[in-house]
């Protein structure tokens, strides 16, 4: 199993040394916006311990994300009046995974309505903004 590598950009994020848009954080997790959403109000959530995947992270703190992640796609469901919800979480490059802090996406569903191939376009930051307002409210 490769360490931990503190540099990676959402361990970046997690010490404030980058910015994101947040939607909602306690003491062990913290949740934001995919910059490159496949669906509007697509959401990463972080486990604050530095764990590069699910590979290593400890089972408590694997729960705590989940259950964050639970919280977030409650409400994304109402606040981007989605149909459904989509989880993803992937592991090692092997796995598709391209940045080594452990996060889960959550992302909102309308039927019928494909997802944006991962990764293919960044969303403008004022409309980021306004659906991080939105979904922070909803989970206020
Ligand atoms: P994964 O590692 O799960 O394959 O994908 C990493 C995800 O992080 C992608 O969905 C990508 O759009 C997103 N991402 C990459 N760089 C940044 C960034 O600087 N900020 C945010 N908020 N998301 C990012």
């Amino acid at each position: 199993m490769v360490a931990y590598d503190p540099n990676n950009i959402f361990g970046k994020i997690l010490r404030g040394e980058l910015p994101c848009h947040k939607v909602y954080e306690d003491d062990k997790a913290l949740a934001f916006l995919d910059i490159m959403p496949r669906a509007p109000g697509h959401t990463l959530v972080l486990p604050k311990s530095p764990a590069r995947n699910m590979l290593d992270v400890s089972s408590d703190d694997l729960a705590h994300v989940m259950s964050v992640a639970q919280k977030v796609a409650k409400a994304a469901m109402k606040t981007f009046g989605a149909d459904g919800i989509t989880i993803q979480q992937f592991n090692e490059s092997a796995g598709g995974q391209v940045v080594f802090h452990l996060h889960v996406h959550v992302i909102p569903r309308k039927t019928g309505e494909a997802l944006k191939p991962p990764a293919s376009a960044k969303e403008k930051p004022e409309v980021l903004a306004e659906h991080a307002k939105k979904l922070a409210a909803a989970l206020a």
